[in-house]
């Protein structure tokens, strides 16, 4: 069976890394009976630039007629000063409204390797195995945002709305991901102050029967956020809304080290998924040859995992990421002061190798 992939390099190092994950995903093709099509579009600044507009019609249209996307990362200083329509990240979020990705997940997982690259003490990061299942189009951001002047000064408001049947389309996400995993679900709220986290946990309770094998705990968000330091591998998946999610995706992503290892997803209903790495465009260090492409060779590894459930063939791609870091592969961002340095096309190398 033929799988259509849209391929969106976008900006800076995206393109380098995205080439790197499509290796992969071309060595997985080889290694079964599966075919991958890749179809590539634009997206952000190279959108801008090439067709005036930073998610055109035909990259929309592209991802809609495919069964995954890949997206590399977008921005950059050149297209920093354009206007707010005009800008490259706006793509991201059209694309993301646009299909319907209303879940986030993100994996943080510890590679042995690299456990001294976590500013966290080893033994608290060294089983650290983590999705956070993030809300993505709901919550505060999504609210009514204003200002008015009362007896004069300004008031500012932002409203919280959350509905039963978004909290049940990604809860039933949270409960289908622990699944694949150990099992295991925290949702993590403020229940004592917040009615729509009160709504949040009655639902999240109600869904439980309907998953009698998963564990699932609730969490007040601020303690979430100190056992993420204190005790992280204590969580399996963290199921959250839109707000809290962003703050703690940030602070997890710091347990294990470089932004560069550190994948993502973001899925709908139905419809496609899209796979990217967390990191930027990083211009800084694009067109060199010297990124890390393990953070979108996972990424290709989730696009198998989440978007066509090929598991065997996703665990293989993790599995060949730890052989290529046991073998001693460092890009610039995870080397030792006195180790050696791959390059971007080395350690996709030495991935590809370490899966056949
Ligand atoms: P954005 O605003 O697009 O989310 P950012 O500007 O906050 O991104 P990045 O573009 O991710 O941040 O870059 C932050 C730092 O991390 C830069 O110094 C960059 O070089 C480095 N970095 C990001 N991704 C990688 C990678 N894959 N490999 C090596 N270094 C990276
Ligand atoms: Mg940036």
């Amino acid at each position: 069976m033929v799988k259509k992939i849209a391929v969106l390099p976008g900006d800076g190092i995206g393109p380098e890394v995205t080439e790197a994950a499509v290796h992969i995903l071309k060595a997985v093709a080889k290694n079964t009976n599966q075919q991958f099509e890749f179809h590539y579009g634009n997206i952000g600044g190279v959108a801008i630039d090439e067709e005036g507009d930073p998610f055109p019609s035909s990259t929309e249209e592209l991802c809609k007629s495919s069964d995954a996307v890949l997206l590399g990362a977008v921005g950059g200083p050149k297209w920093d000063q354009n206007e707010p329509a005009l800008r490259p990240e706006k793509g991201l979020l059209a694309m993301r409204k646009n299909l319907g990705l209303f879940a986030n997940l993100r994996p943080v997982k510890a590679y042995g390797p690299l456990l001294d690259s976590s500013p966290l003490k080893r033994e608290v990061v060294e089983d650290v195995d983590v999705l956070i299942m993030r809300e993505l189009t709901g919550g505060i951001y999504f609210g009514k945002h204003e200002r008015e002047q009362v007896n004069g000064e300004w008031q500012a408001l932002d409203t919280l709305t959350y509905s039963e049947s978004e909290i049940t389309r990604i809860a039933k996400k949270a409960f289908e991901a622990a699944k694949l995993r150990d099992q295991r679900v925290v949702s993590v709220d403020k229940a004592n102050v917040l009615e729509s986290s009160r709504l949040w946990r009655e639902v999240v309770d109600r869904m439980k029967t309907d998953y009698p094998d998963i564990t699932v705990e609730h969490m007040l968000v601020d303690n979430a956020a100190m056992q993420l330091i204190h005790g992280p591998s204590q969580f399996d998946v963290i199921l959250t809304e839109n707000m809290f999610g962003d703050i703690l995706s940030d602070e997890a992503s710091m347990l294990t080290g470089s932004l560069g290892l550190l994948p993502s997803a973001s899925l709908g209903d139905q419809g496609v998924g899209l796979f990217e790495p967390i990191h930027g465009s990083a211009p800084d260090i694009s067109g060199q040859n010297i990124a890390n492409p393990l953070a979108a060779i996972a990424s290709a590894a989730m696009l198998l995992k989440y978007g066509f459930e090929m598991e065997d063939e996703a665990k293989a791609i993790d599995d060949a990421i730890l052989k290529a870091l046991e073998a001693g592969y460092r890009t610039k961002d995870i080397a030792t002061e006195q180790g050696a340095v791959s390059t971007t096309t080395e350690m996709t190398e030495a991935v590809i190798k370490a899966l056949r």
